[in-house]
């Protein structure tokens, strides 16, 4: 059913403009998508929604536009290069390759899943009197599958860790894990990858002109610590903010935009005194949880903490939305102590540090980061706004319609301005002259093609929030009817107040605060 649904969300991207395959006349290129029309409205205003919240929100938040290319020490620095690596694992029948980890988890999500199962058949079973917490604390099978659960979780955290590959390898075995396409549990060893593309420099050939594309947005920030700090004069604690594309060579690129090779991250890297990095881990869960609840409902999203910590941090957690194929991470938040900007000095020699006034010391600042996917966050919105349903005492072709419930703010298209009908030359000139005056001020779409009702399903289909009516009552007292997208409710308004309420509730301030 999820599924499906999944299905039906992709297609409507495409049919609507939202999202493309890219190079698609060429029959496309794995994990790589366009956005179309109204995907890149909606990818902007996502993007305005963070900044804002992020750097106009907080004085003491700075933005910066990094470079994608960098120097190729900085990704040694970092442990891009030694460390950025991904276990693989091909199917010798299938020919397929897989990331063991994933297949790995997906085991434990069926375990999870079978214990789930058992507590539902026993809610079923006692109605009324169902103790679940008693149930789940006793039931043997319950324990036997999320025991199951847990310790599959820790050895696979370990092995992580550990870079043990052949362990990694012995769980697949152990489980039977098998290929879910074809069955198949034929496998090879489990290799390390690395994600990093690369690239060559001008007229160096060799190792020397090696250039990596940015697998993080992060270091751009980190390397240009001094700069910023020197130049806009902050005080610890202040953070920097940036939105640009990175680049990942993901061994499996599936489910749409959720994991792609090219994609897009909106990522702030928060600077702090030493010791107190854990305040504003918290603080920072915090905030990030409520900027995803302005626009989410609050039981799609959860915290997970990570198993498995990566170098650089000494805690993590992930945002994680209900996606139509599960809690998946839409967010990562992280501690990443004082590793990068001491690792970067290290390495070039160059000493980054804050001397900070307040208690006569210098020292390397530690860093607190949140890290949001551009794409995964279009993906969550759109999931969440995307409903199909009966539109009451309406007929045939018009009886069901797909609505994007999205936040107005969000919305591609604020308004549209639709004449009743397109051969009378007074409305029709009265409606180019509303949505003239209305362009000015927000993204607006003129139709006076097809009935009214096809006109406003196609609005629906986009999440316009308004569409504006010009009818034989306008040309009589210059009023139109105003129709909100998810109640269907129209209302006779003032052309002179159209811009006002059109403005006052598609504000981004309505969700900013
Ligand atoms: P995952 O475990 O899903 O591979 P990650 O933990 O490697 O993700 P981070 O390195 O924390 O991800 O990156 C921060 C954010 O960037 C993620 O929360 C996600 O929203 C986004 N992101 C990471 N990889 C991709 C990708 N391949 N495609 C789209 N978005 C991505």
């Amino acid at each position: 059913m999820q599924e499906d649904l999944f299905k039906r969300l992709v297609a409507h991207c495409k049919e609507y403009g939202f999202v493309y395959p890219s190079s698609e006349v060429y029959d496309g290129l794995g994990g790589v998508y366009d956005y179309g029309p109204m995907g890149v409205e909606l990818k902007n205003n996502i993007k305005e929604y963070w900044w804002r919240a992020m750097v106009q929100m907080h004085e003491n938040i700075v933005g910066l536009d990094s470079a994608i290319f960098m120097h190729p020490l900085i990704w040694k620095a970092s442990g891009h290069v030694d460390a950025f690596n991904d276990p693989l694992v091909d199917n010798k029948d299938s020919k397929k390759r897989f990331r063991a980890d994933v297949l790995i988890e997906g085991e434990i999500d069926k375990m999870n899943g079978k214990a789930e199962k058992e507590v539902e058949k026993a809610a079923k079973r006692f109605g009324e009197s169902f103790d679940e917490k008693m149930f789940r604390e006793t039931n043997p099978r319950v324990l036997e599958y999320t025991q199951k659960a847990i310790d599959v979780e820790k050895r696979l955290a370990k092995a992580l860790k550990e870079e043990n590959m052949a362990d990694i390898k012995a769980i697949i075995d152990e489980l039977e894990i098998a290929d879910p396409d074809s069955g198949s549990r034929n496998w090879t060893d489990v290799r390390q990858f690395n994600l990093m593309f690369s690239t060559q420099l001008g007229n160096i050939s060799g190792e020397e002109g090696k250039l990596y594309l940015r697998p993080e947005t992060a270091q751009g920030i980190f390397v240009n610590f001094s700069n910023v700090q020197k130049t806009t004069r902050q005080k610890i604690p202040f953070g920097i903010a940036q939105i640009g594309k990175a680049f990942r060579n993901e061994i499996v690129a599936r489910q749409f935009i959720f994991r792609m090779r090219e994609f897009e991250q909106m990522e702030m890297q928060f600077f702090v005194r030493p010791g107190t990095e854990m305040e504003w881990y918290e603080k920072w869960k915090e905030k990030r949880m409520a900027w995803h609840k302005a626009v989410t409902p609050a039981e799609k999203l959860k915290f997970k903490d990570h198993d498995n910590l990566a170098h650089y941090a000494n805690a993590a957690v992930d945002v994680q939305f209900d996606f139509p194929f599960g809690f998946k991470e839409l967010e990562g938040i992280h501690s990443r102590t004082d590793f990068d900007l001491s690792s970067h000095s290290n390495l070039s020699g160059k000493k980054i540090t804050y001397f900070d006034p307040e208690i006569n010391e210098h020292y390397v600042p530690y860093v607190v980061e949140t890290s949001v996917g551009c794409d995964r966050m279009f993906l969550s919105i759109l999931s969440n706004a995307f409903a199909e349903e009966q539109v009451p005492d309406a007929q045939g072709e018009d009886s069901k319609r797909i609505v994007l419930r999205l936040a107005p703010s969000l919305a591609p298209v604020k308004c549209a301005v639709l004449p009743i009908v397109k051969n009378k030359e007074e409305l029709v000139g009265k409606a180019r002259e509303v949505f003239d005056r209305l362009k000015l001020h927000f993204l607006c779409q003129y139709d006076e093609k097809d009935a009214i009702g096809r006109r406003y399903r196609r609005q629906d289909a986009i999440g316009t929030p308004y569409c504006v009516t010009i009818d034989f009552e306008t040309i009589e007292n210059d009023t139109v009817t105003i129709r909100e997208r998810d109640s269907m409710k129209q209302d006779r308004i003032s052309i002179s107040e159209v811009v006002r309420i059109v403005r006052e509730r598609t504000d981004m301030a309505n969700i900013l605060a």
